[in-house]
């Protein structure tokens, strides 16, 4: 099974929303990341066929996604972003409607009902109205209906969107068990959602794909930029005015001061730490970093080669 996504733009009016997107995804769980308005969305949008391209195309095993009609759908399951269910419905009802639109023969839609309200650990609540449903319920017997037809492309559009950290790792988790032998797309922008559940991540920027790799190989290109100060409180100021902070731990008079630095910091007590997902995604995207280009050129390098394609 092979998805192949092929020069594909899209713009809304004079708006460039995805400029010139080119990877291959298969079996796996594949983590999209980029802040709101990177053109994530879109790009799902396009690949359950929701939204058209400018220009481009998707190949699914090597044929037109838009010619595949009916066979695409069957082999396709999406979670979208907005919660809108029918509140009136029992989450029985619910996945009944929702099977009967996918085309589903009654009796193995009956069962396979069963299946998955235990699958998103939901059987107990299985006749309870959607409308008293918590947020994390409704997520889950959203999950429940884009896997109903044992889609082999599953596509979940901010799964966690709005849910507390208990709630997040639950879904996460749940991610994980129901994605074997399946081609899963996660779109976030929470970096945790998908950290250490993806086989590969993918960055979009302002619309452009700019990196697509493994985690640990995608977070070599920052090895020797990830830094622990331990400084007085009050070099606080002038640490935050020259590096940019990714987080700080009070320590018994002391500070300990995580730095984003494409220099070894002079003049403090340091020591280079193992940068993780927040550290590049911070790195990439803060309005006071300028991207080294030697950072930049590795992963366009590693993007191109389709060494970690
Ligand atoms: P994301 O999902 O990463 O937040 P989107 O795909 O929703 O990003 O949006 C990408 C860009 O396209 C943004 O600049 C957004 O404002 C713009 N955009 C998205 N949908 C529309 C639309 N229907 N009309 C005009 N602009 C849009």
């Amino acid at each position: 099974m092979i998805l192949e996504i092929r020069n594909l733009s899209k713009s809304y009016g004079d708006k460039k929303a995805l400029e010139n997107i080119n990877c291959s995804l298969s079996e796996g769980i594949y983590g999209l990341l980029g802040p709101n308005g990177a053109g994530k969305s879109t790009l799902i949008n396009i690949l359950v066929n929701n939204l058209v391209q400018n220009t481009g195309e998707v190949l699914f095993d090597g044929k037109d996604i838009r010619s595949l009609g009916v066979d695409y759908r069957s082999l396709l399951g999406f979670m979208p972003q907005q919660q809108s269910l029918f509140d009136s419905f029992t989450a029985r009802k619910f996945l009944g409607y929702m099977g009967t639109l996918k085309g589903m023969e009654k009796k193995k839609l009956n069962e396979r009902i069963e299946e998955v309200l235990s699958m998103v650990n939901l059987s107990e609540a299985s006749d309870k109205r959607l409308g008293s449903f918590s947020g994390g319920m409704k997520q889950r017997i959203l999950i429940a209906q884009a896997i109903l037809n044992d889609p082999k492309i599953l596509i979940l559009d901010e799964p966690t969107a709005g849910l507390d950290p208990k709630e997040r790792i639950r879904i996460r988790n749940m991610i994980s068990e129901i994605s074997f032998s399946k081609l899963v797309l996660i779109a976030t922008h929470v970096v945790t959602d998908i950290e250490f559940i993806s086989n590969e991540i993918m960055i979009l920027k302002q619309g452009e794909l700019i990196v697509k790799s493994q985690p640990a190989k995608m977070l070599d290109t920052i090895i020797d930029k990830v830094y622990e100060l331990s400084v007085r409180e009050e070099e606080l100021p002038q640490v935050s005015s020259n590096w940019r902070i990714c987080s700080m731990l009070k320590d018994s008079g002391s500070v300990i001061v995580r730095i984003l630095s494409d220099e070894k910091p002079k003049g403090y007590d340091c020591r280079p730490v193992k940068p993780v997902l927040e550290d590049l995604y911070l790195y990439l995207f803060d309005d006071r970093i300028q991207p080294s280009p030697e950072v930049m050129y590795k992963l366009r390098e590693a993007l191109g080669r389709g060494c970690l394609v």
